[in-house]
C-alpha cells in the first residue's frame, strides 16, 4: 500500500494516482486539456525511480516541442533531485539524434552527419533550380518544401536515399518529383539529415539491425510519451517497437488536441490502442484544474462543434472567475493597442507579472502588429520560436562556417564561399561542381586539388582557402566560443555586419558567442564541436538563453501546446487565419476540424483570464477583407463578453451563414469528372494538384488545358 505522505503523490486524485502507480504493461491516459495527464506522467517518472529504484537512464519520456520537453524536465527535476541523469526526457528528434549519433555508422554514414534546417534546405534547393535550370516561375521553394515533407510522410523514401538507387538519370515529367530527387541525391552526398529524416533513419536501423534493436529494447525498461494524440506513424513504430521487450508502455494524450494530423499524426494510436493491446489498461479523467469554469466552458463549447470525436465534457470546481472577453477592432492598430491597453490594466489591477502574460496566434506574420503597438506602449516581450534564433541570418552564418570547417560540407560552402563577396559568380561555382563530381570531392576538397585550375585561380578563392586553413589550425587548440570570434573577424562576416552598421546581428552573435562560453563552463572537458552543431541545430527556441526574464510571452497556438499561463490573448481571430486560408480552399472537413481543435488548444491554455482579438481591414495574405473567424459565431453569446463594435454588416452576413464555406469533403471535383465554367465552359478534370491546390482542366471548347484554383466558385460538375 502507499503511503500518502508521499509529497510526489498526495497531491494527486485517484485517477492520476491510478496512472502513476500502474508502471506495468500498456496503459492509457485519455483526458481533456489541463486535467493534469503531464503531471501525472512526471509524477509517474518519480515514482518508478524513487520507489521502484530504477535509473532515469531506463525510462524513455518522449514529447514533441523542445518547450514541452523542458517544461516536462524541469517538473521531473523537482521530483527527483538534480543529480539523476535526464536526458532521455526529450523529443522525438532529440532522441533520434542521441540514437543516430550511436549508431548511424551501421548504415555508413558519418557519426557527424549533418542536419539540415529549413535554410539550409532552401540552400539544397537554390542549387537544384540552377541545376534544372528552373525558377520560381516554375515552383516556389515553399511548394517544394511542403512537397518534400509530404514525400517524406511514410519512409517509402528511404529505398532511394539508402539503396543503391541513383536518380541523376531517372525521367519523370512531374517538376517537383525532380526537383525532390535531386534534393535527395544532395542530401546522400553531403550525409545531411533533414528533420523528417531523423526519425525515419532511426527506425530503418532499428528495423534492420537486430542488435542495436535489442540492445535499444533491453535499455528502454519504461517508456512514457505525452501528446500521443501527435504521434505519426514512424513516431508510434519507434516507441511501440523499442517497448517489445519490457512491454511498459505508457501513452497519454487528447484526442480534441490533435494539432498535427497536416503532418501526419495519427490520433488513432491513442483512440485504438486498446485495439492493438487488447490487455491495456485505460485511465480517463475529466477533472480540470487549470482554468476557470468560464474558460472552461468556452472551451467545451467550441470543441462540441467537431464531429469526428469522443464526446468528452471537464468540469471544475474553481470558483466562476471573470468572463471570457472578445474585442473586435476597426482596424489592425485598434486591436493590438487595445491588447497593449489591457495588459498595463492587468498589472495595474491583478497581482501579475509580465510573465504571466502570452499572447497568441495561429501565423506568424500575425506577431510584427503586436510586437509594433508593445513596443509603442513599451511592454517588454519576447518570441518563442517563430523567428528563430539560430536561422537569423547572421547566426547561420557563423555556424556555417563553423561547419564547413569541422565537417566540410557542400551546403555550408554554397553558402558561404562568396558571403562577404569574393567575386567568385557562377561560373567559378560551375566549374567547381563540374570538377567536384568529375573528381567524386566535395566542393571544399575539390578547390583545394584544384585550386591551380585557370579558372578556379581567383584571388577570393585563394583567400577563402587561405582563412579556412588558417581557422582549420587555430580550430585544434581553441575553444570553440574563441574560435567564432576569429571566424567572424577572419570570414570577413564582422566587417560586414558592422559596415552595415546593423547593431541587432551583432548582439546576436553575442549572444552565441556567450551561450557558447556558458556551455564551455559547464563542461569541463570543453564541448565537442560536431556534437555542439548537431544540438543547436535542433533548437528552435529563443528561451534558453533568457529564461528568467520578465516579458510577456507571444507564440503560435502550435508551441504552446502543453503549456499554461495565467493570462492568455488570442489575437488575430481572422477567417482566413483560423480557420487558415488553406484549410478553407481545401474544403475538406477534416482540415477545418483542425482548426477548431487548434482553437480549443489556444482556449485551455489559459487559467485565470481569456480574450479573444479581431479587427477588420484588409488582409494582405488573403487579398480579403478581414472578417472575425467563423469559430466565433460558434460560441454562445452568453459565453463572453463584447468590447467593440460589430459592424452591422458583418452580423448580417452571418446571420445569412455566409461566413462559412461549404465543408465539402476533399476537393470537390476528382479526375475525370466533366465541369461547366462560366466562361470557358465544358471541360474534364485532368488532374488534381493537391501541392497547388489546382486542377488542371481541360476546356473542350477553346481546346486548352487551364489551371483552375480550388477555391474558385464558379464551376460545377455535370454530367458527362
Ligand atoms: P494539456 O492537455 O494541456 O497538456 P494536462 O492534462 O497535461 O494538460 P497538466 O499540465 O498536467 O495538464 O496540469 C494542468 C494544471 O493542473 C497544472 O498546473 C497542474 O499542476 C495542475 N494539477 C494537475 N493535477 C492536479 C491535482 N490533482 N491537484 C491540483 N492541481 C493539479
Ligand atoms: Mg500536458
Amino acid at each position: 500500500k502507499i503511503k500518502m505522505t508521499d509529497p510526489n503523490l498526495e497531491n494527486l486524485n485517484a485517477k492520476q494516482l491510478q496512472a502513476v502507480t500502474t508502471t506495468e504493461g500498456y496503459v492509457r491516459v485519455i483526458a481533456g486539456a489541463g486535467s493534469g495527464k503531464t503531471k501525472a506522467l512526471t509524477s509517474r517518472f518519480a515514482y518508478i525511480v524513487n520507489r521502484l529504484g530504477i535509473n532515469s537512464s531506463n525510462i524513455l519520456c518522449v514529447t514533441f516541442t523542445n518547450k514541452a520537453a523542458q517544461e516536462m524536465k524541469k517538473r521531473v527535476k523537482a521530483l527527483v533531485g538534480d543529480t539523476r541523469d535526464l536526458s532521455l526526457i526529450t523529443t522525438y528528434h532529440g532522441f533520434c539524434v542521441r540514437f543516430l549519433r550511436e549508431e548511424i555508422n551501421k548504415i555508413h554514414y558519418p557519426k557527424n552527419f549533418i542536419i539540415l534546417d529549413t535554410e539550409d534546405q532552401k540552400t539544397i534547393l537554390r542549387d537544384v533550380f540552377s541545376e534544372l535550370e528552373i525558377n520560381s516561375r516554375h515552383l516556389t521553394f515553399k511548394q517544394v518544401l511542403q512537397f518534400i515533407s509530404k514525400s517524406k510522410s511514410t519512409s517509402d523514401y528511404l529505398a532511394y536515399i539508402l539503396g543503391n538507387k541513383s536518380f541523376e538519370d531517372q525521367q519523370t515529367e512531374n517538376l517537383s518529383l525532380r526537383v525532390f530527387h535531386r534534393y535527395l541525391d544532395k542530401q546522400k552526398r553531403n550525409y545531411a539529415l533533414d528533420f523528417d529524416d531523423l526519425i525515419h533513419f532511426t527506425v530503418y536501423i532499428l528495423n534492420s539491425f537486430q542488435d542495436v534493436l535489442l540492445k535499444w529494447q533491453k535499455n528502454m525498461h519504461y517508456i512514457q510519451v505525452d501528446e500521443a494524440q501527435d504521434s505519426s506513424d514512424s513516431q508510434f513504430e519507434l516507441v511501440e517497437m523499442l517497448s517489445r521487450v519490457h512491454q511498459n508502455l505508457f501513452v497519454v494524450g487528447d484526442p480534441d488536441q490533435t494539432i498535427y494530423e497536416w503532418r501526419g499524426a495519427k490520433p488513432e494510436y491513442l483512440v485504438d490502442f486498446d485495439k492493438m493491446f487488447p490487455d491495456c489498461q485505460t485511465i480517463i479523467m475529466n477533472q480540470n484544474y487549470r482554468s476557470t469554469p468560464n474558460i472552461l466552458q468556452v472551451g467545451n463549447h467550441i470543441i462540441k462543434n467537431n464531429t469526428v470525436r469522443v464526446a468528452k465534457d471537464m468540469v471544475t470546481d474553481k470558483p466562476a472567475g471573470f468572463e471570457v472577453v472578445h474585442f473586435h477592432g476597426k482596424n489592425d492598430f485598434e486591436e493590438t493597442q487595445w491588447v497593449a491597453g489591457e495588459i498595463r490594466e492587468i498589472l495595474k489591477t491583478e497581482k501579475a507579472a509580465y510573465s504571466d502574460i502570452t499572447i497568441l496566434y495561429r501565423a506568424n506574420h500575425i506577431s510584427r502588429n503586436i510586437e509594433q503597438a508593445l513596443i509603442k506602449a513599451n511592454i517588454p516581450y519576447s518570441i518563442f520560436g517563430g523567428i528563430k534564433f539560430f536561422e537569423r541570418k547572421e547566426i547561420k552564418d557563423v555556424l556555417s562556417f563553423l561547419r564547413l570547417m569541422v565537417i566540410g560540407d557542400n551546403i555550408s560552402f554554397l553558402r558561404m564561399f562568396n558571403h562577404p563577396a569574393r567575386g567568385l559568380g557562377k561560373k567559378f561555382l560551375g566549374r567547381l561542381s563540374y570538377l567536384a563530381r568529375e573528381q567524386n570531392l566535395s566542393l571544399l576538397k575539390a578547390l583545394q586539388r584544384n585550386i591551380s585550375d585557370t579558372e578556379l585561380a581567383k584571388k577570393g578563392a585563394v583567400e577563402f582557402l587561405k582563412i579556412i586553413e588558417e581557422l582549420q589550425a587555430i580550430s585544434k587548440t581553441k575553444s570553440i566560443s574563441d574560435l567564432v570570434k576569429d571566424i567572424l573577424e577572419k570570414s570577413g562576416l564582422a566587417e560586414l555586419y558592422r559596415k552595415d552598421g546593423d547593431q541587432d546581428r551583432l548582439e546576436n552573435i553575442k549572444e552565441l558567442v556567450s551561450s557558447m562560453m556558458l556551455l564551455e563552463k559547464e563542461n569541463n572537458e570543453g564541448i565537442n564541436v560536431e556534437e555542439y552543431l548537431q544540438e543547436v541545430y535542433l533548437y528552435t527556441d529563443l528561451d534558453t538563453q533568457n529564461k528568467n526574464q520578465d516579458k510577456v510571452k507571444l507564440m503560435t497556438i502550435h508551441i504552446s501546446k502543453g503549456l499554461e499561463f495565467p493570462y492568455v490573448f488570442l489575437c488575430g481571430f481572422t477567417e482566413g487565419v483560423i480557420p487558415s486560408a488553406l484549410s478553407i480552399k481545401e474544403r475538406r472537413k477534416r482540415a477545418i476540424e483542425e482548426e477548431r481543435r487548434l482553437t480549443y488548444v489556444a482556449v485551455t491554455r489559459a487559467e485565470k483570464r481569456f480574450y479573444i482579438t479581431d479587427s477588420e481591414g484588409f488582409n494582405f495574405t488573403t487579398g480579403l477583407n478581414k472578417y472575425p473567424s467563423r469559430f466565433l459565431f460558434e460560441i454562445k453569446e452568453e459565453f463572453y463578453v463584447r468590447k467593440g463594435k460589430l459592424s452591422p454588416e458583418i452580423i448580417q452576413n452571418n446571420q445569412a451563414g455566409k461566413t462559412s464555406v461549404p465543408d465539402g469533403d476533399a476537393q470537390a471535383f476528382k479526375v475525370g469528372d466533366t465541369v461547366m465554367h462560366e466562361v470557358f465552359k465544358k471541360g474534364k478534370v485532368t488532374q488534381v494538384n493537391f501541392d497547388k491546390n489546382e486542377y488542371r482542366i481541360d476546356f473542350f471548347e477553346i481546346g486548352k488545358e487551364k489551371p483552375i484554383d480550388f477555391s474558385f466558385g464558379f464551376l460545377t460538375k455535370i454530367e458527362g
